[in-house]
């Protein structure tokens, strides 16, 4: 199968070569996308020498590597957009590896052109899961999901769909889950950083403390399963060895247990499905010593609540959600606002939006250039010590 991989210098991007590497004989990558960190160009071509395509953002790098590598066309932002790559490259199947919106309209292409879609990128669901399932409906594309929770959820749902209660995401809590509320105050960003059980990109890392994560994960297994928000629960769990479960009206449970390592969820994916489970597991159980979990408690994680109103009243909201954390994640990460700041900045926009019903694609797109220049001026305003709550 042909692969394209975007976001392929990231987390997710660098460990899908690394699930491509080890199984040569199925996947050939044929095109990809960097950022800014392009030194994995060279490390890549040296190993898949079908690559044709490749996207990078600084136009004058595109100019050296495309002396260096004549037989590669490289394309830059200053002519190209990202997206172009689904309309340049031959493939089956897109890797969306990219994070934030900018993962948005190549998942929408990759569908639009009836194509397999790998998905990391959340946020695409998050921002556009009721235009995505309408292109699935229309029979176009098909979509399978790299998150670890929605994985072992595919997993357990392939054995048994019948009778199901209700479905369980766990949660490792993130980086502050020792800290009550009161100690969140003055916690910056470094420490955020510090996840306790995944090595991840840094907006991921920066949203399990926060736990958006967790919102955008009931979202986005709203979307994928088509699940109501009702039937789609919270639990905390600290090894993150269980993936997420089912749990059954008959009060039995079907969950995933393996190690914590996103190379599983990426093969699967890849894979479609179609291989035996778990690959990087515990040979057995009582190599665990010990699983610990805990009640979900919404007040110490006010922002999970938003993925209610996001998957009930749909249209607009998630694209709110979205860009707000996005610009926030941003601010917080360059030390410009406090960690609770990225809460208020969300919760402010979200009661301030006039929701816009089954928005297409340019909706989507202005919501969310406007949410970002309202969220800029919030940050302005704090930064000036401006800003009341
Ligand atoms: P990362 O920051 O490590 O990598 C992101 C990639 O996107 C990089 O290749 C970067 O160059 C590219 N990118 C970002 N903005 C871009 C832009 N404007 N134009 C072009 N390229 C751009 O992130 P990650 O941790 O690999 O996460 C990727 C996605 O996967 C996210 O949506 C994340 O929520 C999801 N995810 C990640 C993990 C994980 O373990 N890292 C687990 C589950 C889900
Ligand atoms: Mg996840």
């Amino acid at each position: 199968m042909r692969i394209l991989l975007l976001g392929a210098s990231g987390s997710i991007g660098s460990q899908t070569i690394d699930v491509i590497n080890k199984n040569p004989q199925d996947f050939t990558l044929v095109g990809f996308s960097v950022g800014k960190r392009t030194r994995c160009i060279s490390y890549i071509l040296k190993k898949h020498k079908e690559v044709r395509y490749i996207y990078l953002i600084d136009a004058s790098k595109a100019k050296q590597y495309s002396k260096k590598y004549p037989h590669v066309n490289f394309l830059s932002s200053k002519d190209h957009q990202l997206s172009d790559l689904v309309d340049l490259v031959d493939f089956d199947m897109a890797v969306n590896a990219l994070v934030g919106f900018s993962g948005l309209l190549p998942s929408i292409k990759v569908l639009e052109k009836n194509k397999k879609l790998a998905l990391a990128n959340k946020e695409s669901l998050v921002v556009a899961g009721e235009l995505i399932n309408k292109l699935l409906d229309e029979g176009k594309g098909e979509l399978y999901p790299i998150d670890s929770e929605h994985s072992a959820l595919w997993k357990c749902l392939k054995v048994n769909d019948q009778g199901v209660k209700k479905m369980i995401l766990t949660a490792s809590g993130g980086a502050f889950r020792k800290l009550n509320r009161s100690e969140l105050k003055d916690v910056k960003a470094a420490e955020a950083l510090k996840h306790p059980t995944w090595k991840m990109g840094a907006k991921i890392t920066i949203d399990c403390a926060t736990m958006v994560n967790k919102c955008f994960e009931i979202i986005e297994a709203g979307y994928l399963y088509r699940y109501p928000y009702s039937k789609i629960g919270v639990m905390l769990h600290d090894e993150s060895y269980l993936h997420s479960y089912l749990s059954y009206l008959d009060g039995s449970f079907r969950g995933e247990i393996s190690k914590p390592d996103m190379r599983n969820p990426i093969k699967f994916a890849l894979y479609q499905g179609n291989i035996p489970f778990s690959t990087q597991s515990f040979s057995s159980l009582t190599d665990l010593k010990g699983l610990h979990f805990h009640e979900f408690d919404p007040s110490r994680y006010p922002l999970v609540s938003l993925a209610k109103l996001v998957l009930l009243k749909k249209g607009t909201y998630g694209a709110v959600l979205n860009r707000a954390n996005e610009e926030a994640v941003h601010a917080y990460l360059k030390d410009e606002i406090a960690f609770l700041d990225i809460e208020r900045i969300i919760f402010k926009l979200m009661k301030e939006h006039k929701n816009v019903h089954n928005p297409s694609l340019d909706d989507l797109i202005r919501v969310d250039n406007d949410v970002n220049n309202k969220t800029h001026l919030i940050i302005e305003k704090i930064k000036k010590g401006e800003m009341r709550w």
